[in-house]
């Protein structure tokens, strides 16, 4: 998965986008909220000095048909998603690491971005017996993706089974 200290602006370079062009988006940018010249110099620096937002993505009870939808976006495509918008730093679903070493990636990206990742949740916390219908790492789900978002700077609940639910929440929801 990519570093989360590349900036915007390393990477719209790294896509061929020449200063003058990136320049001239900064302008209309500006432009086009109604800002003045001095703003465009404002967000012209925030895109060259502020690196892609990490993202830690968990995944609780689901049929993960979610994770298939973002893999097959269209607008915009996972790439430029991956490449150019986000740092995806930690996803246990797509990343290649497994078991202990996924788990010391969780917590090093947590440390490392304490307060200022966003937390993408996928599924849900079952919260009958303690938990235990979804042990994740040896402990419920629940307890991680509390202790999770508690040092984040956004959550997003990503799909039905996060927001509300969805399948496991219907009659008559033996998890909970
Ligand atoms: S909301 Fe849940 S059931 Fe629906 S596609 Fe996403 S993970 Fe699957």
């Amino acid at each position: 998965m990519a570093g989360a200290t590349e900036t915007f602006y390393s990477v719209i370079r790294r896509q061929g986008i020449t200063r003058r062009s990136f320049h001239k988006f900064c302008s209309l940018t500006a432009a086009s909220l109604g800002l003045g010249p001095l703003d465009a110099s404002s967000i012209a620096s925030a895109l060259e000095t502020k690196p892609r937002v990490p993202v830690i993505w968990l995944h609780g009870l689901e049929c993960t048909c979610c994770s298939e939808s973002f893999i097959r976006s269209a607008h915009p495509l996972i790439k430029d998603a991956l490449l150019s918008m986000i740092s995806l730093d930690y996803d246990d679903t797509i990343m290649a690491a497994a078991g202990h070493q996924a788990e010391a990636i969780l917590e090093e990206t947590r440390a490392k971005y304490k307060g200022k990742y966003v937390l993408a949740v996928e599924g849900n916390p079952p919260l009958k017996e303690g938990g235990m219908f979804c042990i994740d790492g040896g402990k419920p789900f629940v307890e991680k993706l509390r202790s999770m978002a508690e040092e984040s700077m956004a959550i997003i609940a990503w799909g039905t089974c996060a927001s509300w639910g969805c399948v496991q929440a219907a009659k008559p929801n033996p998890t909970g």
